[in-house]
């Protein structure tokens, strides 16, 4: 017999998200799952639980509800303060979203906030959009930094990351985006100095990943280029926010570094999308920011001929996607973009989990992945993006243990 410490049951569909007999979401009808430890020991058809598993410890009947593995967010920048929302009513009233970039407002605006912020004040902020993560179903998320954008404040937010994920089930996997843009106020080769000589370095022990914006009003080629490679040899994970608001070199820079991930991508080329699959990297694409932009459709066509893998983020930021729903997200992509729902239930799932290197231990349900799950009020797991903008999660599970809100 297997020991196990919590048990779920009759979950209607329980979608594992490892392919099996043709199914792309390798689905068990009246399934269960059996964890020890916040781990997966066992799982199958309800029938067959009872022989095969000891249980010592919760059991959740889930009454033929829907269940999927928790959703993974790989692309989020959860610790800011202040709020944009009036630059968000502008542009529902038509100025463009890199009119709004000044030293003043968009970004910038954001930076000062979050620098005026204390600690107690980021995290608290930052905890409670983790119980919104939470609350829609995700149970880990790639969390940026970047409004601090100098040493003292990029390693207060780094800090505020690394107290968060002691506090909530939900997986925080840190990156350092001290390259979001050049902040106000600094001549921005001293600064792109600074980002290569100091911080990386320091910063090192405190996250998994490095990213940067290639593009106006952020990086320059050469300098994504110099920061990323910097980076990459001190060990760091590479992302890049990429070809987002026009044609540029991001997506090329992402290929040749093997960056885990190229984000946004909506400008990228078919020749770039052929290279980036070749890196094995994964296209994090944002539909939510996408959307309050008003911008164009990602090359998913040439993505799919490409096999390059697509994730669903949600691009939690106070500028462009002030939302930590993936639920959401997916219904964007599916109507927006003419994107699958196996498509975009594989990525919030098994492709974000690949750029987050935790391939097969998240995103995905079997022996050995973490216990964790959305339950969830929907007929079939392609349902969920069906219900376009209406939370359906009954109930959250991180490592083995069914989330309250704290
Ligand atoms: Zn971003």
């Amino acid at each position: 017999m297997i020991r196990a410490d919590f048990a779920l049951r009759h979950a209607g569909q329980l979608a594992t998200m490892v392919p099996a007999a043709g199914d792309p979401l390798g689905r068990i009808r009246d399934g269960a799952l059996a964890a020890r430890e916040g781990r997966v020991v066992w799982i199958g058809e309800d029938r067959e639980l009872e022989s095969q598993v000891t249980l010592d410890g919760d059991l959740l009947d889930t009454q033929g509800a829907c269940v999927i593995p928790g959703l993974v967010d790989a692309h989020t920048h959860p610790v800011f303060a202040g709020s944009r929302a009036d630059e968000f009513a502008e542009r529902a009233s038509g100025v463009p979203y890199a009119v709004q970039q000044s030293e003043e407002r968009g970004i910038a605006r954001t930076v000062r906030a979050t620098r005026e912020a204390d600690e107690p004040t980021l995290l608290a902020l930052a905890q409670a959009r983790a119980n919104r993560f939470l609350a829609n179903g995700t149970t880990t998320i790639e969390a940026k930094t970047g409004y601090g954008l100098d040493l003292d404040n990029e390693a207060k937010l780094l800090d505020v990351l690394r107290k968060l994920a002691g506090r909530t089930p939900l997986r925080v996997v840190p990156t350092f985006l001290g390259a979001h843009v050049p902040p106000p106020g600094i001549d921005r080769d001293l600064y792109v100095r600074s980002l290569i000589d100091e911080m990386l370095p320091a910063f090192r022990p405190w996250a998994d990943f490095c990213d940067a914006w290639c593009e106006a009003p952020a990086f320059t080629a050469k300098e994504t280029r110099a920061i990323l490679t910097r980076a990459r040899s001190l060990g760091y994970g590479l992302r890049v926010h990429a070809a987002q608001l026009a044609p540029g070199e991001g997506p090329d820079i992402a290929a040749a570094l093997e960056a885990r991930s190229a984000d946004h991508l909506e400008f990228a080329t078919p020749a770039q999308i052929r290279a980036l699959a070749k890196a094995g990297t994964v296209a994090v694409l944002c539909p939510g920011a996408n959307f309050t932009t008003h911008g164009p459709r990602p090359p998913i066509d040439a993505m799919r001929q490409a096999t390059l893998p697509m994730a669903i983020a949600s691009d939690l930021n106070p500028g462009t996607s002030n939302s930590e729903s993936l639920p959401h997200a997916m219904s964007l992509a599916c109507v927006q973009w003419g994107m699958t729902p196996v498509e975009v239930l594989l990525g919030a799932t098994v492709h974000a989990a690949r750029s987050l290197k935790l391939d097969g231990v998240a995103g995905c349900l079997q022996v050995g992945s973490f216990a964790d799950c959305a339950i969830l009020d929907v007929e079939t797991p392609e349902a969920i993006p069906y219900y376009v903008g209406v939370n359906r999660v009954i109930a959250t599970v991180a490592g083995g243990v069914t989330w309250q809100p704290s």
